[in-house]
């Protein structure tokens, strides 16, 4: 198969400093997974270097295997429990103003990780009652009890990503299915919680599917969204289908806000988690 070529704007300057230098040091010390390693993500050097990361917990194997994503998938390992503290201690030690917490799918456990999640969120805002945190949870297979349980733990911002429009979710998510990611938006929305959502682009959608997308966020109550492109990590990975242009993120933003979202981020290197602390 052809691969694109990669536009001169995706191209960045992966430098390190000191704040870059503690912030490794203190994912290694406490054992930590983050989203920024595991799914190679190309703001590393930057969040890094200001001192910011995403945790992921729940291990570092999946239990599903969608077709973009980076992270190991298989048999997970028993949950750690000490994972919470480790989680808490790090974003003292980080001096996070604002924490971005994600997680593995975890389909092997009986609620699907639901309590040690509930717990992590409690542990950090515990140690650290100043800091605001923004949960990026999982599907929990669609059971309104177990996201419930993540409502109850009330995170600041609790989202959870389509990944991309409706056509091509079969394809590129595993398991997951676009209209349960829809009703845990809804659940999150109805209980008076600040909801986000992201999209990856450059997979083969239409500006009109992304729109679509945008018009079914908000029928569902949910007024965050950040767009960035897809970057494939390995051969082995669903092929980028396009670059799109900063232009066209552009003009996501602009439709997006026309329709009524309050925080559009859109761009090339837009993650869901980049400069989290401004979608709050
Ligand atoms: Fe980590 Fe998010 Fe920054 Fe990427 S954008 S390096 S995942 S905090
Ligand atoms: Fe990656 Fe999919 Fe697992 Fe999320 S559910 S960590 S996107 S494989």
């Amino acid at each position: 198969m052809e691969h694109l070529r990669k536009p001169d704007w995706l191209k960045i300057d992966i430098g390190t400093n000191a704040r870059y230098t503690e912030t490794k040091q203190i994912v290694d010390t406490h054992k930590l997974h983050t989203i920024c390693t595991s799914g190679r993500c190309p703001n590393l050097g930057e969040c890094w270097g200001r001192g910011t990361a995403t945790f992921m917990i729940g291990g570092n194997i999946c239990t599903r295997a969608c077709k973009f994503c980076n992270t190991l998938s298989g048999k997970p390992l028993p949950l750690d429990l000490s994972e919470p503290a480790q989680v808490a201690e790090s974003v003292r030690l980080m001096k996070l103003r604002h924490a971005v917490i994600t997680s593995v799918d975890r389909d092997d456990l009986e609620d699907l990780g639901a309590h040690h999640w509930a717990q992590t969120i409690e542990t950090v805002r515990q140690v650290n009652p100043q800091t605001t945190i923004e949960a990026l949870i999982p599907d929990f297979q669609g059971r309104t009890e177990l996201v419930q349980l993540l409502i109850e733990a009330h995170p600041e911002i609790l989202s959870h990503n389509v990944e991309t429009v409706r056509r091509l979710t079969p394809e590129v998510r595993s398991v997951a299915r676009y209209d349960t990611s829809l009703a845990v938006l809804r659940q999150i929305a109805e209980n008076g919680i600040k909801s986000k959502s992201s999209i990856m682009v450059g997979l083969g959608e239409t500006p009109e599917e992304v729109e679509e997308t945008m018009d079914d966020l908000l029928a569902n109550g949910c007024k965050r969204l950040t767009i960035g492109q897809y970057l494939q990590p390995s051969r082995k990975h669903y092929p980028v289908k396009e670059y799109v242009t900063p232009e066209q993120f552009r003009k996501y933003k602009e439709t997006g806000m026309s329709k009524g979202f309050e925080m559009v981020e859109s761009g090339p290197l837009v993650r869901s988690s980049y400069h989290a602390e401004r979608h709050l």
